[in-house]
């Protein structure tokens, strides 16, 4: 299965009215800190607060009427089950999440309050794509994939198709990767809009499947990765999601958590915008030094912004 730079373009006129094109900002402070021209895409101040919404309404969007009438069911405990959520209300298709028990309070909440139908499972004892599947096959709703999926990618890639219009032609583009979806769109449409921009992505170190497979040139595994980065705790990168990396990505970069942390709260201050971890791994990648960025031009993927104050607070007060 190919997605094409046209896949992208259909995306966006898809999206165009319902989504937001989130500014693209830059600091002065990061400039002279880094010797680049940092340009920042600010997925945070996306509907819902994340990129996902680009993907999961542009593939809720191409769903047969009979699909659209017996709804949609998916499995995240994060952004794609709000992404999916909202998308339902939107376009009337009802929703139906499966989530942990252990959910965050906040994100069982937004998720619900969306309209969307929670199906809370059991995470130590029962699976939940097995769960999701057999509601699927139950009563007939369609399965929507958090990244493995032309659809899904197709509306991420957005992001990336927006900063470059906005900047013109980059040096580097940095993305955030968890299951690939958000940085294979984002390079097909950096690869046509910016031919010789080398895009890198960015991961937890503690789940760093897509460097090692990237490196070994095969689809290898990690078990479930513990970081502080929510939305990057997968396994493995998905099998499209990889065969567009392998072929429009330079290389992959890691943060620790506490790099992390450092430079999230960093953002925060000098930037004054509420960034969430996953949504800061590539600044972070960038602000810690892992690149060489001296004279170039950089965007900067911020993929979201969800993440619970009580939390960074106790996060802020034990460093
Ligand atoms: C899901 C998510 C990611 C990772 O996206 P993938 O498409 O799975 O690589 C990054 N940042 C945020 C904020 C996310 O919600």
């Amino acid at each position: 299965m190919e997605v094409t730079y046209a896949d992208l373009a259909a995306a966006h006129e898809r999206i165009k009215p319902v989504a937001k094109r989130t500014p693209v900002l830059s600091s002065s402070t990061i400039d002279d800190l880094t010797g680049a021209r940092v340009h920042f895409k600010c997925e945070n101040f996306q509907r819902m607060g994340a990129f996902k919404f680009r993907g999961a309404y542009n593939a809720l969007a191409q769903l047969s009427a009979q699909q659209r009438k017996k709804g949609v069911v998916a499995f995240s405990s994060g952004n794609h089950a709000q992404a999916v959520a909202l998308a339902g209300r939107l376009l009337g298709v009802p929703a139906t999440i499966v989530m942990p028990t252990d959910a965050p309070r906040v994100k069982l909440e937004a998720t619900r309050g969306y309209g969307a139908e929670v199906v809370l499972y059991d995470a130590s004892n029962e699976d939940r794509q097995i769960i999701a599947e057999k509601l699927a096959a139950e009563r007939g709703l369609t399965v929507i994939p958090p990244f493995d999926h032309p659809h899904i990618l197709a509306g991420q890639g957005t992001a990336a198709k927006e900063l470059i219009e906005d900047t013109g032609p980059l040096d580097v583009l940095m993305v955030p990767c968890g299951g690939g979806g958000l940085l294979s769109g984002c390079a097909i449409a950096a690869k046509h809009l910016s031919p010789a921009c080398r895009v890198i992505g960015v991961e937890p170190a503690a789940g760093d499947d897509g460097l090692r497979s990237f490196r070994a040139g095969k689809l290898v595994s990690v078990p479930l990765p513990d970081t502080i980065a929510d939305g990057a705790r997968t396994m493995s990168l998905g099998a499209l999601t990889f065969s567009i990396i392998r072929e429009n990505v330079s290389d992959f970069l890691t943060v620790t958590d506490d790099e992390l942390l450092h430079w999230m709260f960093f953002l925060w201050e000098r930037m004054k915008i509420v960034v969430e971890p996953t949504g800061a791994l590539a600044a972070c990648a960038l602000l810690a030094g892992k690149l060489d960025a001296r004279g170039r031009k950089i965007g900067v993927v911020i993929s979201g912004g969800n993440v619970d104050l009580g939390w960074a607070a106790k996060q802020l007060a034990a460093r």
